[in-house]
């Protein structure tokens, strides 16, 4: 019977940070997911880095995220250096913009929180928003707030370079193997799949919105869900937007490389089917165009669907949920952006047995509600 010092379930962006971080120390590491690489949100998400426009108030999460943020820029020419990816990780800057008159006021507030911090930080006058977007977006009095430094990756890209990065350093992966059931033993865990047994001293569960179900009794609280959402990659040669717009009603658009644009991302709690609906495509497209109407010219590329983990009040949970049994997981829009830093704190956790710091807020009976309702 072979021993793993760790097992990780789940291959998305989450797991393979942490199996990547504890690469780089003599740990004996196998990664485990039911799907092969590419089906789920870690591949299908919009990329943005938004360690500002995603919070509103002070949390330990939001100084979690600006800390994450901060490690893209040599994260992604490591991973250019490693494995010849370019995750095409852009400052683009974002622009937040209400979808109602009742939203302005929440803009309004969520300026004095993020100024405290970055004073860049803009409340835009008409003719600013104008400047910024070119001359694209239609304004009508709209409040927007410029946040010069929320950049953005390829997460198709970055998630594609972080699994190459592992098949090089000799992680063990093994796909189209479902965990049914992690059993404790004297010492470590059998993880039973329907593809044998696994064995090893420490797991974590690394499942996304699947994670409920691998350790339902420690996460009933936080009714770990899918929140399923749709999005699409347009073109539009001439429209010369360059800095991402961000709804309050959750529809963002983010210019990508080769003049092209995605278009995010609808939102359907407890949703885990597959595919982009008419219903949810008319959305997205009406939204977008609503502010920058030339968007309807665009030429419609590629469309797809995520489901993100979410966790009640956006509760994110890091926890040891039993002796060297841990969950990862509650996400929700931000997993891109926070998986560098949790993963080096998870590797940090597991090899020296002490929480980190800045995980003492993630138990599960203690987050914080970070919720946004969109
Ligand atoms: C449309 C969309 C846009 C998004 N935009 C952004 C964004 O701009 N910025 C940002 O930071 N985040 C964004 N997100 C959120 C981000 O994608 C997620 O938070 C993140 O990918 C979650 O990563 P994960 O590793 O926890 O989960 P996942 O990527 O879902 O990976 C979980 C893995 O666990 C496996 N698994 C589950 N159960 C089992 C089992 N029983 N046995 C074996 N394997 C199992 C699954 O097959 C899956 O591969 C977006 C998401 C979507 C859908």
């Amino acid at each position: 019977m072979h021993m793993y010092d760790v097992i990780i379930i789940g291959s998305g962006v989450m797991g393979m940070s942490v199996a990547r971080a504890l690469s780089e120390h003599s740990v004996h590491v196998a990664i485990i997911d039911r799907d092969i690489p590419g089906m789920h949100a870690s591949y299908k998400a919009g990329g943005m880095l938004g360690a500002q426009n995603e919070f509103t108030q002070e949390s330990a999460l939001y100084h979690i995220a600006r800390k994450s943020q901060q490690m893209f820029p040599t994260l992604a020419s490591e991973l250019l250096d490693e494995v010849a990816l370019d995750i095409e990780y852009l400052n683009s800057g974002l622009i937040k913009i209400n979808a109602s008159k009742a939203d302005a006021h929440d803009i309004q507030l969520q300026y004095q929180f993020l100024k405290q911090y970055n004073d860049q930080i803009e409340l835009l006058t008409d003719s600013r928003l104008c400047e910024l977007t070119n001359d694209k977006v239609m304004n009508n009095g709209k409040q927007a707030m410029y946040i010069p430094d929320d950049h953005q990756v390829n997460a198709n890209r970055y998630t594609k370079a972080l699994l190459e990065s592992i098949k090089r350093r000799n992680v063990e992966r093994c796909y189209h193997t479902e965990v049914h059931h992690i059993e404790s033993l004297k010492q470590g865990y059998k993880v039973k799949t329907q593809n044998g047994s696994f064995y090893g001293k420490k797991v974590i569960v690394a499942g996304g919105a699947w994670s409920g179900r691998l350790v339902s009794p420690h996460l009933q609280s936080h009714n770990v869900t899918g929140v399923k959402g749709e999005a699409l990659l347009v073109e539009h040669p001439t429209l010369n937007l360059n800095t991402t717009l961000f709804m309050t009603n959750g529809c963002y658009i983010i210019p990508k490389l080769q003049h092209r644009y995605m278009i995010g991302a609808t939102s359907y709690f407890d949703d885990y089917s597959v595919g982009v609906s008419s219903v949810g495509r008319d959305w997205l497209l009406h939204q977008a165009s609503t502010i920058v109407p030339q968007l309807k010219d665009s030429q419609m590329l590629h469309e797809w669907s995520g489901i993100r983990p979410y966790s009640k009040e956006e509760r994110s949970v890091m926890d040891e949920v039993a002796q060297d049994l841990f969950v990862i997981t509650g996400h929700y829009r931000n997993g891109i952006l926070l998986s560098p830093y949790i993963g080096a704190l998870m590797c940090e956790w597991l090899l020296t047995g002490q929480r980190p710091e800045d995980l003492q807020d993630f138990r599960i009976e203690r987050s914080v509600d970070n919720a946004m309702h969109y």
